[in-house]
């Protein structure tokens, strides 16, 4: 198992400090340490699944839980009412990086369309 792979379980138990926003039973989100946007927190359900297809065809529950942590973030971030984008790189063209599944909140700001 590469760096990679173990990074974010690695933040989650506490053995690489983070900047967190939210936490519950199921999920872990804290701020990227490369902000693409005003606001950008990332959402990593704790039990690690390599990409969002593979957690919602093993564990349907918890990409719901994902997806209502992202919505927590957006209220605790004040940016529920303006608006927020999720994402899920999955794999090479999209350029993930880390392979244990993660939602992207971005918002605070007007995003540009997405794309090339
Ligand atoms: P991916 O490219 O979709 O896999 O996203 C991985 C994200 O993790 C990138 O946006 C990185 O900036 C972010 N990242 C990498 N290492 C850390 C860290 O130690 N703390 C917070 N975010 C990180």
């Amino acid at each position: 198992m590469s760096d990679a792979e173990t990074l974010f379980e690695r933040i989650i138990a506490g053995e690489i400090p983070s900047d967190k926003v939210y936490e519950d039973a199921t999920t872990y989100a804290f701020r990227d340490i490369a902000p693409q946007a005003r606001v950008h927190v990332l959402v990593v359900p704790k039990k690690r699944y390599r990409n969002v297809g593979e957690l919602a065809a093993a564990d349907p529950q918890l990409l719901a839980d994902v997806a209502l942590a992202a919505r927590k973030v957006a209220e605790i971030e004040g940016i529920a009412e303006s608006g927020y984008r999720v994402v899920f790189n999955t794999d090479g063209d999209a350029g993930q990086t880390v392979f244990h599944v993660h939602a992207h909140v971005l918002g605070g700001e007007q995003l540009g369309h997405f794309g090339r």
